[in-house]
């Protein structure tokens, strides 16, 4: 694993995980289809059961690790069904009645509902914004302190070397939202992070085809219980989807450049209007999450976001793009774009719209965004 430090991003990308090659085998086995495994006299591992351990999640959990930590051993990574199942496996594992946590209080939509939960739990909730780094304030006594960092949809960004060096004085655990980033944008692990936490969903597939989420940390006992918790809870990817999702590795690099360049093009046209639209992207030199984002990240993601005067021009402007279809999530090869405030969840204006930007020509992008921003002034 060590051996893919000193490699560029787009080398890793394309041998991660990969196995010794063997003759007449493909270069990446193909998917694993098994609920159990032949397993005559004593039940030893590796593989025994399906819920516990699969080969091609092995493979993926590899490929992720070195993304996540090329320099870095006893790294251990876990997949999940989904993001939302490997945050959730880390929170309640990690977590007992009487524990105080900090949580986002502008982070992804669904922690409202599992704070909830853990306060059903007897678990005590603290929230701080993402910026300015005013978890500083809530950590005293604190089990774990979660970033996530940018957040989702508000693009701020906070010190996790900081904030890491403060929890762990207070002995509080730091588990870090790395989906916006990816593994190539920022490595949480090395920035002292105890927990690197994803959704793959988004950008590290990037295809809008499949649900997927992992969680990387230092081999322990906190990992530990965090591969019990998937165990019993079941939230495990099919071996399908762990296949799909490691072909779609090789070309993380490709598709991150690209997307990430033309979203900074994309953020650079849309700053440069006339009209004020309140731009965010941490690319932009003048952007608030800049600095920090500059000192802490490899590369500032794929998502843009700004704020257009009303909902109707919001939606009239979704409506006029050619190239960008209105749908959620991000980080796809496609641009997708939605009016954030539909959902009801996030504490953003009604015209706030969240540009994800795909793979597409930076021209044919860019020139589609401002005729439709044209077009829906009129
Ligand atoms: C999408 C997302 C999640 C949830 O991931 P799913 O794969 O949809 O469960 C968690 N965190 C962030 C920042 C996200 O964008």
């Amino acid at each position: 694993m060590s051996a893919a430090g000193g490699l560029g991003d787009g080398t890793r990308a394309v041998r991660a995980g990969l196995p010794e090659p063997v003759k007449h085998e493909p270069t990446l086995p193909g998917p694993v289809f098994a609920a159990h495994f032949h397993l005559p006299g004593d039940p030893t591992g590796p593989y025994t059961y399906g819920r516990d351990e699969n080969p091609t999640w092995t493979h993926l959990e590899r490929a992720i690790g070195e993304l996540e930590a090329p320099d870095g051993d006893g790294v251990e990574t876990l997949v999940f069904a989904s993001g939302m199942a490997a945050i959730s496996s880390v929170l309640l594992s990690q977590l007992r009645a009487g524990d105080s946590v900090v949580l986002p209080s502008d982070g992804y939509q669904a922690l409202p509902l599992v704070r909830d939960q853990l306060e059903a739990y007897g678990i005590e909730v603290r929230t701080a914004p993402t910026g300015g780094d005013a978890q500083l304030d809530v950590l005293d006594g604190a089990r774990l302190l979660w970033l996530e960092t940018p957040s989702n949809p508000g693009l701020d960004v906070c010190d996790i070397r900081r904030l890491v060096e403060a929890a762990h004085a207070r002995g509080a655990l730091v588990a870090v939202d790395n989906t916006l980033a990816t593994p190539l944008g920022q490595r949480p692990l090395e920035l002292g992070a105890d927990f690197s936490v994803a959704s793959g969903t988004k950008q590290l597939t990037g295809h809008g085809d499949i649900l997927l989420g992992y969680v990387c940390g230092r081999a322990g006992e906190a990992m530990t219980a965090v591969r019990r918790w998937r165990k019993i809870v079941g939230a495990i990817p099919g071996p399908m989807e762990a296949w799909l999702a490691h072909r779609s590795l090789a070309t993380l690099q490709l598709r991150v450049d690209r997307q990430n360049a033309t979203a900074l093009a994309v953020a650079e046209a849309l700053r440069d209007r006339p009209e004020e639209l309140g731009v965010r992207y941490p690319g932009l030199p003048a952007d608030p999450s800049h600095a920090t984002a500059a000192r802490q990240m490899r590369g500032y993601g794929c998502v843009v976001s700004f704020t257009l005067p009303t909902r109707a021009r919001a939606e009239r402007f979704l409506d006029a793009l050619r190239l960008v279809d209105d749908a959620t999530s991000f980080g796809g090869v496609r641009s997708t774009a939605e009016r954030r405030g539909r959902w009801g969840g996030d504490a953003v204006p009604e015209g706030f719209i969240r540009l994800s930007v795909g793979a597409e020509d930076t021209e044919d992008l860019v020139a589609d965004v401002l005729r439709a921003l044209d077009e829906s002034a009129r």
